[in-house]
């Protein structure tokens, strides 16, 4: 649908992850769910933006089906908020760096103080709210720690942009979208009990808690039909 995913496994988005951290320059890593591709198709901009990332990541039940009903499977589901937890478990005790971009002004640092709880030896560098409206400060903030790893927060697509605009002037070697994580990290926001998790219904958890989202995922449905389209045009 003209988004390109990497198939992997969490072990290995992991490894690639590491990979990415040691080389030069800013990689990216983005986590489409299937609201965002289906805006993609919609916006060339966007479908760019997400080709350009380093690491695909395929977020959600909708996109993992998706890809399954094309031909084109991908090895499995690798939520975003799951893989950046366990980037930070893994880097906990290690001279790697965090800086977490996004959510309301007091979230960010509230998510570095129940992290560094969480995974003792975590080295937080960094942390300020996504609302600005000027990139610059917030970019030279991040370049004066220059992180190793940059959780941007900041909602799709406007996440993916900032990495993509930002990626020559930024000084991090892994920036990374996360949408909402910021918020369940600081625990002001749940995720779905394991049982609906398993059963691949986080989507409806996150809509009876938050209802108004109605209106974004019916782009769900909407993108399922175009996916079984394709698929039966051959
Ligand atoms: N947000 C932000 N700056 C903005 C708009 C949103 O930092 O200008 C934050 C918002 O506070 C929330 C996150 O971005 O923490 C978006 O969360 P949501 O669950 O809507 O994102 P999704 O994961 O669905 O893309």
């Amino acid at each position: 649908m003209g988004v390109p995913f990497d198939s992997v496994t969490m072990d290995e988005a992991l490894d690639r992850a590491l990979e990415l951290i040691s080389e030069p320059g800013c990689a990216l890593c983005v986590t489409p769910n299937a609201e965002i591709v289906y805006e993609a198709m919609e916006d060339p901009a966007l479908r760019e933006d997400l080709s350009s990332a380093e690491l695909v990541l395929p977020d959600g039940a909708g996109v993992v089906l998706a890809a399954k009903i094309l031909g084109t499977p991908v090895k499995e589901k690798v939520a975003g908020i799951e893989f950046g937890t366990r980037l930070m478990e893994h880097l906990a005790g290690t001279e790697k760096t965090f800086y977490f971009l996004g959510g309301k002004p007091g979230v960010a640092e509230q998510a570095a103080e129940k992290m560094k709880a969480r995974f003792p030896g975590l080295r937080i560098c960094g942390a300020r709210d996504g609302y600005f409206s000027e990139d610059g400060p917030v970019i030279d903030g991040i370049n004066r720690v220059r992180p190793d790893v940059l959780f941007v927060c900041l909602g799709a697509p406007k996440q993916e942009r900032f990495m993509v605009r930002n990626r020559q002037a930024l000084q991090a070697s892994f920036a990374v979208g996360l949408g909402g994580s910021l918020d369940g990290f600081a625990g002001n926001v749940k995720r779905a009990p394991r049982w609906m998790i398993r059963c691949n219904l986080e989507w409806l958890y996150r809509l009876i808690k938050e209802p108004w989202r109605i209106g974004r995922m019916m782009r769900l449905p909407k993108f399922m039909l175009r996916v079984l389209a394709r698929r039966m045009r051959g």
